[in-house]
């Protein structure tokens, strides 16, 4: 059912008059997969003063909020997400370097930080110039490519709970693991890392940027839309290769589609975030009846069916 989100609007416009919000926003704008019904509210806040007010009213008026950054490890549901939706990505996105530590707001692209990085002679983060989220839902994810992950640079994750107090951890506080991290868990919304790097020279970083791009462009289905990996890496096994042996490449249900370039890739070529559920599904039940090996989805998966 639609929440009342009139109360909290009218406060907020009141609170907040610059802040950015749209009313039933349509959430396929803001993922990768373009696909999902509507936010009943949608907030783009522009620092973290206004996020912690926006929380604490979204919380005094008992509205359920949900956080997202780039969208590209999201499947929202056709019906959408009632209640608030806060987008941290287009944004809080302040980006700065003291001599090995890059501090990042959690807004910004995991590639403009890898970018600054590497100008700035630090290595570290090559691996994550082609993730194409954002720095607090990177870190939320744990994102990883090519032997790297982002826990193993960051020092700290600063951010505020949902009812707007802040916390800090440290990098070894984080509840670490593949794809995963304590916040997961926990829920809080991510506003600032600490990313401690390494000297290095930026050619070299550049190359080694290029070379994992070019690598990326030439194994993955860059030029459709897709939340990246569906599934986790099963420990021993390769999801794509699973899938590649149970004869699903190129199998779809409506407009989503195993990828004929990666198995590992579902892609959506214009249907609902039901067919891509129930290609999910399928792909899940196929795999696990023919190797026994049970697939767990990378992608979070929000929101609600229609009613
Ligand atoms: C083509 C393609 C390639 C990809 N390649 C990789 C890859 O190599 N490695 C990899 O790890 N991933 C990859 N991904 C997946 C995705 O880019 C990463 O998981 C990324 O880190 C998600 O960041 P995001 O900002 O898009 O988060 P979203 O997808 O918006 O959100 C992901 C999760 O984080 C939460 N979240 C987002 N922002 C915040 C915040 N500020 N505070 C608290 N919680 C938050 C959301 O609630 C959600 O649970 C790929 C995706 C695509 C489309």
């Amino acid at each position: 059912m639609r929440t009342d989100i009139r109360p909290l609007q009218g406060a907020l416009r009141t609170a907040l008059p610059e802040l950015q919000l749209t009313e039933d926003a349509p959430l396929s704008a803001c993922t990768t997969l373009r696909l999902g019904g509507p936010a009943d509210l949608l907030a783009e806040p522009s620092d973290e003063a206004s996020l912690g007010r926006l929380l604490r009213e979204a919380a005094s008026f008992g509205v359920p909020v949900t956080v997202i950054g780039r969208g590209s490890n999201l499947l929202v549901r056709d019906g959408g997400i009632r209640g608030l939706v806060i987008r941290v990505a287009s944004a809080m996105r302040d980006l700065s370097v003291n001599g090995e530590t890059l501090s990042a707001e959690a807004g910004a692209s995991l590639a403009e930080t890898a970018a600054l990085a590497q100008r700035s002679g630090l290595a570290g983060l090559a691996f994550a110039s082609g993730i194409p989220g954002a720095v607090g839902g990177g870190t939320v994810m744990n994102a990883g490519a090519y032997g790297g992950e982002l826990k193993d640079a960051i020092t700290a994750v600063e951010g505020l709970r949902m009812d707007g107090t802040p916390f800090r951890y440290a990098g070894d506080e984080m509840g670490f693991g593949y794809r995963h991290s304590r916040l997961q868990d926990e829920g809080g919304i991510v506003t600032r890392v600490s990313f401690r790097l390494a000297p290095g020279d930026p050619k070299t970083i550049a190359a080694e940027m290029n070379e994992l791009n070019e690598r990326r462009r030439a194994k993955q289905p860059l030029d459709v839309p897709s939340a990246g990996s569906t599934f986790k890496r099963p420990e021993g096994h390769f999801a794509g290769a699973l899938i590649e042996q149970c004869g699903l490449k190129g199998y779809a249900v409506g407009g989503a589609r195993v990828s004929e370039k990666h198995a590992g890739f579902l892609v959506s070529t214009g249907g609902s975030a039901a067919d891509f559920e129930a290609l999910m599904d399928h792909v899940a039940r196929v795999v696990l009846e023919e190797t026994g090996i049970r697939l767990e989805p990378e992608i979070r998966i929000l929101g609600e069916a229609p009613q």
